[in-house]
């Protein structure tokens, strides 16, 4: 097929007509069970009927208006998500990477306003993901996806995430005087669904109570129900500062936000950010019928329930193929399958048995089913796995 389409991705061979749940239906005939959902976005599954009703009935009164008018849904979205959560206040965004680099602005804002008004460098992961601006991928510090993209933007330093003690080495000798915020993904997605233990992301707090500096929490990926809390960082009992969140939230639809403490969001008075299409009445009506679903009694328990028994499973399948499988990695309905080996013809043998995964950094392969999955769903996965694992046997 000739595509007039730059050749930025490196797109799988299928291509599909329609969704329903769990499911997606290709133009080749073919009915695919999809745990990759628009990699943890489509967290209702595709076209979920009370979604849609809601976009529909909003399409039918008003799509935009200017952030320069009140916008009444996205009013009610900001309460709900702050009386849900940590935070205060909230400014929408379109995207994660937008709502990453809007975390960005306002820890710098936030010390700029102090009278620190050099005190604006931010401490990442090196090799973490937090979008594709150019201040994200400096942020993220990958040479894979900064290359050629120079000059490189400064402002941001580096630390090691290690899987064994000391996890943060030499941390503190990496935040100067400076250094504004650490921002870190709760569970690195793109990375390989490597969560940050609890007792880590304590100890990111403690330090960044001492040196009176800020915490950033990307929840864009593992946020908004996924790992089986409301957030990935709840169950540490962590408070962080500045939480950028998306995929998950629109549910399919273009949103993104970042979510913060009244400290922080009082440095963000008029003029100091914006967005015209943030926060526009379509986007707010789907992420409000999102919220309704993932908020309502049970919804959550549920998803634990759930994924404990997919794990379980996942963990029987890695005993039963030693040489294949390496670790059950994740949390909730964030999960990764780790590999001993390159991880490309596992997935290909999964969508030839109909079965849509897809992977992430350390030979890792993402599942990511809907958060309404059921469990017949999940078992006709497991067999499928099992199966493609007796045929690659090493
Ligand atoms: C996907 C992702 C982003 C970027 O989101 P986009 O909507 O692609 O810009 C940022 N941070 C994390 C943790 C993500 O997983």
């Amino acid at each position: 097929m000739n595509s007039f389409l730059a050749k930025n991705y490196n797109r799988r061979k299928i291509a599909f007509k329609k969704g329903k749940g769990s499911f997606l239906y290709a133009t080749n005939g073919k009915k695919y069970l999809d745990f990759v959902q628009g990699i943890a976005v489509n967290s209702l599954g595709h076209a979920n009927p009370y979604l849609v009703r809601a976009i529909k009935k909003q399409a039918n009164k008003v799509w935009h208006v200017s952030n320069a008018f009140i916008i009444p849904e996205g009013e009610t979205l900001a309460k709900r998500l702050t009386q849900k959560t940590f935070a205060d206040y909230v400014i929408f965004q379109n995207s994660g990477t937008e709502a990453t680099e809007a975390a960005i602005k306002v820890a710098r804002k936030y010390f700029y306003s102090k009278g620190k008004r050099n005190k604006n460098r931010i401490l990442c992961i090196k090799n973490s993901f937090h979008g594709r601006t150019i201040a994200a991928i400096f942020a993220s510090g990958s040479r894979k996806m900064t290359e050629g993209f120079g000059p490189k933007v400064p402002g941001f330093d580096h630390i090691e995430f290690r899987k064994f003690k000391p996890r943060f080495p030499n941390i503190r000798s990496k935040i100067k005087k400076n250094t504004a915020a650490i921002m870190v993904e709760t569970i690195m997605g793109e990375g390989g669904i490597k969560p940050i233990p609890d007792k880590c992301l304590k100890y990111l707090r403690k330090i960044c109570n001492e040196k009176k500096i800020l915490l950033i929490l990307d929840e864009v990926q593992c946020g908004i129900g996924r790992s089986g809390d409301f957030f990935a960082f709840e169950k540490s009992k962590v408070k962080p500062d500045i939480v950028p969140i998306a995929k998950g939230i629109g549910g399919g639809f273009p949103l993104g936000a970042v979510l913060m403490t009244k400290k922080v969001a009082k440095s963000m008075g008029p003029g100091s950010h914006g967005s015209t299409f943030g926060g526009n009445p379509l986007a707010m009506s789907v992420g409000n019928a999102v919220l309704d679903q993932i908020t309502k009694k049970g919804f959550l328990n549920n998803l634990k329930k759930i994924s404990k028994y997919f794990h379980n499973e996942l963990n029987q399948i890695k005993k039963d193929f030693p040489k294949l499988i390496k670790e059950v990695r994740g949390v909730g309905l964030l999960i990764g399958l780790q590999l001993f080996n390159n991880q490309k013809k596992f997935i290909q043998k999964l969508e030839d048995n109909k079965l849509l995964t897809i992977k992430a950094a350390e030979n890792v392969i993402r599942i990511l089913p809907p958060l309404n999955v059921k469990k017949n769903e999940i078992d006709i996965s497991l067999k499928i796995i099992r199966k493609v694992c007796k045929e690659i046997k090493i």
